[in-house]
């Protein structure tokens, strides 16, 4: 039984109302409830890169305007939450407070801080899994080891069964008096996005509504043939839900349900399956805490990875000279997302035909990215690599003239983003080099001009990196 007062919700990577465990508890403790949001650039790990700052203010903004709606508000604060979340209790004397678990294990010790401080203040502590469909610390091999390898952990995970709930919006009663709370551009998220802005803008709209908007586009249509279409960069054949599960203004429970309610769930498993990437990277990440910055196999650490400021800045801008990376980098810089395909096909090119190490690549989409997330971010990159759990072969080179003809045949996605290349045929726009002058110049492209050369030969690059694994990592001359 909890005596008078109210009940602090703290929001952070759950920026929804719809199935909130922790705001449905504190409403069903029929107290006054006060959501808040603390911005601590010293927790949570490595800070949000300048599309996330950039997510995160617009997520913020639609979370606190669905919430004035409804007659509540979000408190804003920022600082360290070891300093804030006394504050707050003092000022409000709250007597419990709840929060949705962050998957993640930097967000797991800002858990463990403000939990005790809260106890120590005599509040009553309640927290929430919402952020994935299975429990990471439960799912286990036979001989009580994690998994390692995504197909058997999905089995598991299918076998257990999909938990299908999703909470619908409580209604809660707000405080007579709210504390104080900063404004959102105290926050200072968007400073400096200037180079973002306009695009971004255009390609999203961040926050719950946003989500399902995105969502009931893409669901009715989409998911009939997201097996065939996913892979075509040129198509909106995927959801481009990441940014909003990233920070949880849907969770994954609402998107099973939606698509139960539709009637689409005989035709959903492969989407579901990269549902199921998803929760095996958080799986990962929970199990190998050191795998954003160390290779899952310890091995390819011996990798003599170049130091090539030159390459790195050239595959960052989008000049390598490779249409189907430059247009994958530059779709990067201008909407804050890559498709997946292509994310494999950049990835591939900078740690294997640059011979680069991943850690930067994964940095430059940590930066870049809207749905940058450690856990998927660093898996996808260690899966290139080579260097990860149930990875690619290292032998596995991506080759980005044939990805590019294979997945992108017509050239709707060069064409898109490569605008200097768009008056070639559709048999030279993946290897301009091969364009007889005459095509060249009727299409207007001077290649070291108007496009660039490419800035690696595929064959040499490709025997080097496959020298290097094999003398370094295997050790064999
Ligand atoms: P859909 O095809 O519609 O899939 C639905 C959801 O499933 C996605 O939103 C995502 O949450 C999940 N999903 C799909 N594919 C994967 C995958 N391979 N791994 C994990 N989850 C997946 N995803 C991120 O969310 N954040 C990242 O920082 C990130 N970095 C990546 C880096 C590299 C090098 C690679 C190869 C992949 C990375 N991914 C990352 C995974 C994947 O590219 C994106 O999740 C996907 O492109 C998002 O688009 P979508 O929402 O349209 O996907």
């Amino acid at each position: 039984m909890l005596s008078d007062g109210p009940i602090l919700v703290w929001f952070r990577r759950d920026l929804r109302l719809v199935d909130n465990p922790a705001l449905c508890w504190a409403a069903e403790r029929e107290r006054p409830v006060i959501p808040f949001y603390v911005l601590d650039k010293e927790s949570g790990g490595r800070p949000p890169g300048g599309a996330s700052r950039w997510w995160l203010h617009g997520s913020l903004q639609s979370l606190d305007a669905a919430l004035i709606s409804l007659g509540s508000r979000l408190v804003l604060r920022r600082g360290s939450l070891s300093r804030i979340v006394p504050e707050l209790m003092r000022e409000t004397g709250a007597v419990a407070i709840a929060w949705n678990r962050v998957p993640d294990p930097a967000a797991a010790q800002d858990e463990k801080i403000v939990g005790e401080l809260c106890r120590n203040g005599g509040l009553q502590t309640e927290s929430f899994p919402a952020a994935l469909l299975f429990d990471p610390g439960s799912i286990l091999t036979s001989t009580g080891t994690p998994f390692r390898v995504f197909t058997p952990f999905w089995r598991k995970c299918l076998s257990l069964g999909i938990d299908r709930g999703c909470l619908d919006m409580p209604r809660w009663a707000s405080p007579a008096r709210w504390p104080e709370s900063c404004p959102l551009d105290d926050l200072e998220l968007r400073r400096g996005a200037r180079m973002w802005d306009s695009g971004l803008h255009q390609a999203w709209r961040p926050g719950e509504s946003g989500a399902w908007a995105r969502l009931e586009q893409f669901l009715p249509e989409a998911l009939q043939d997201y097996r065939g279409q996913r892979e075509a960069p040129g198509r909106a054949g995927t959801s481009r839900i990441s940014p909003h599960l990233h920070f949880g203004e849907t969770g994954p429970r609402r998107i099973v349900r939606r698509i139960d309610d539709l009637g689409l769930s005989a035709r959903a498993d492969p989407f579901l399956r990269q549902l199921g990437w998803r929760e095996f990277c958080q799986y990962l990440l929970h199990h190998f805490p050191q795998m954003t910055r160390a290779s899952l196999r310890p091995e390819f650490d011996r990798m003599p990875w170049r130091h090539d400021s030159e390459g790195l800045r050239r595959w960052q801008k989008g000049t390598t000279g490779y249409p189907l990376v430059d247009a994958g980098m530059r779709e990067l810089r201008t909407t804050g997302w890559m498709h997946n395909r292509v994310r494999m096909v950049t990835a591939s090119f900078l740690t294997k035909n640059l011979l680069v190490d991943w850690r930067k690549g994964a940095d430059w989409f940590l930066d870049t990215l809207v749905d940058a997330d450690a856990a998927n971010n660093a898996a996808g990159w260690q899966w290139v690599a080579g260097s990860g759990a149930d990875a690619a072969p290292w032998f596995r080179i991506f080759n980005p003239v044939t990805q590019s003809r294979r997945f992108d045949p017509r050239g709707l996605y060069l064409r898109r983003w490569l605008p200097e290349l768009r008056a070639l045929p559709d048999k030279f726009i993946h290897e301009p080099w091969k364009a007889p002058p005459s095509v060249l110049s009727d299409a207007d492209v001077e290649l070291g001009r108007s496009y660039p050369l490419p800035m690696v030969d595929l064959q040499f690059t490709r025997k080097r990196a496959l020298m290097s694994y094999r003398v370094q990592v295997l050790g064999r001359g």
